[in-house]
């Protein structure tokens, strides 16, 4: 059989369409990620932009559908990091403006300009070989990026203003300036994030001193975009809340004592498997491999589909709950390859077939992507990210 991706593709296809049930899958709400869009707008001045960061398959949600119900409930562009997100989008009809994040290496970049991308630039290589790429034709479209403390992407104040003079004279649309905070996010001592946005305001200064005017300046992440006014500028570049998460506890008690903590975030996510099996173990049997747990009462183990394979993380081992029927069910032992066990004594109506929530609402509960990231070792970012890569999404209300 070959391999090639396509034929993969239709042979997924072929399953959902004779009625296939798959193991694991995640919801994804519309409304929820309608009402963050609107919640973002809603702290926006008139005029300033709204970037969906739909990088990294949209933090784990689905590259495509988000992005297409983003734009739908309001958003103006999409971020995206490798320039093959972006022709992705565009394949699909998104002809919305995209900006790639990353480092678009020379080779590619003729046809992520032909694809009408917006590309970062951040060093003088990559502003040399997008003129070099561009040389006689127009249509390129780029975001210079600078250094403001994050140390990661960016030019310095020498390095920019060479930089922009040389893609203007090569006919290259200098249409964005913008920079990223390195600590808003972890600390609720913005002192820093402040100097970067000072750094930033003066680098954006001097480039108009040298005649260049760039239309877009832009330096607002979710916290940023929560928090501080001051950073919006032309336009906020929205990830971790557009998925209905805040981007830490700290951000959340900034908010609080800026009286921000009214917003209402709604998590986008729900992580689905259902119980394959339940069995009656004895007291003093051991579940799983290691022998990590043992039952210390007559137990209902219900056998879940689910495993680390799926980004269900062997960190959750004995630590993680999941809810069924609306109820917290605690795993026993270690998170196996591909499958977990669960302990659904107490849970009297569970059978085979329920529907488990690993992640996200069930009845008045909920499994929080915060908690789990905590139980991991690991933010919720990385949580939802690395959920169930191959399983399917599906849009609920
Ligand atoms: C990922 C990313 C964002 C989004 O950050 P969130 O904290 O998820 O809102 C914004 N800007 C840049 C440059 C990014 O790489």
């Amino acid at each position: 059989m070959s391999m090639n991706p396509e034929s993969h593709e239709s042979l997924e296809d072929s399953a959902r369409l004779s009625g296939w049930e798959p193991d694991v899958w995640i919801e994804l709400s519309q409304g929820a990620l309608a009402h963050n869009v609107a919640l973002f707008r809603s702290l926006l001045a008139p005029g300033c932009r709204f970037m969906a960061v739909v990088k990294a398959n949209a933090y784990g949600h689905g590259m495509v559908p988000i992005a297409q119900a983003a734009l739908a409930a309001g958003a103006d562009w999409l971020g995206v990091f490798h320039a093959g997100e972006g022709l992705t989008l565009r394949a699909q009809g998104v002809t919305a403006p995209i900006l790639v994040l990353g480092p678009t290496p020379p080779e590619s970049m003729r046809q992520a300009v032909d694809a009408g991308l917006c590309l970062t630039v951040a060093s003088p290589g990559a502003a040399d070989a997008l003129v070099r790429v561009c040389a006689g034709q127009t249509g390129a479209r780029a975001h210079l990026k600078v250094e403001t403390g994050t140390h990661r992407q960016g030019f310095d104040a020498a390095q920019l203003i060479n930089a922009a003079q040389q893609l203007v004279a090569a006919g290259i649309a200098v249409e964005g300036l913008y920079t990223h905070y390195a600590d808003i996010e972890d600390t609720t001592d913005h002192t820093y994030a402040e100097s970067q946005l000072a750094r930033f305001s003066e680098l954006r200064a001097q480039l108009a001193a040298e005649g260049v005017s760039v239309p877009l300046s832009h330096t607002a992440c979710t916290a940023a975009a929560i928090l501080f006014p001051a950073t919006h500028f032309d336009m906020v570049r929205v990830g971790i809340g557009l998925y209905g998460l805040w981007p830490s506890k700290e951000t959340r008690v900034s908010a609080g004592m800026l009286g921000r903590d009214q917003i209402a975030l709604r998590p986008v996510m729900t992580w689905k498997t259902r119980i394959r099996q339940i069995k009656t173990v004895p007291a003093g049997s051991y579940i799983g491999y290691g022998r990590t747990f043992r039952t210390t009462h007559d137990s209902r183990v219900a056998i879940l589909p689910v495993g680390y394979a799926d980004g269900y993380d062997r960190h959750f081992s004995s630590r993680a709950h999941v809810l069924v029927r609306g109820v917290r069910a605690p795993v026993l032992g270690r998170i196996c390859m591909n499958l977990t066990m669960i302990d659904v004594t107490d849970i009297v109506d569970a059978a085979p077939g329920d529907e488990v929530v690993l992640l996200g609402q069930s009845g008045d509960e909920a499994i929080q992507a915060a908690d789990l990231g905590s139980l991991a070792g690991t933010i919720h970012y990385e949580i939802v990210t690395r959920a169930a890569p191959c399983a399917p999404r599906r849009w609920v209300p």
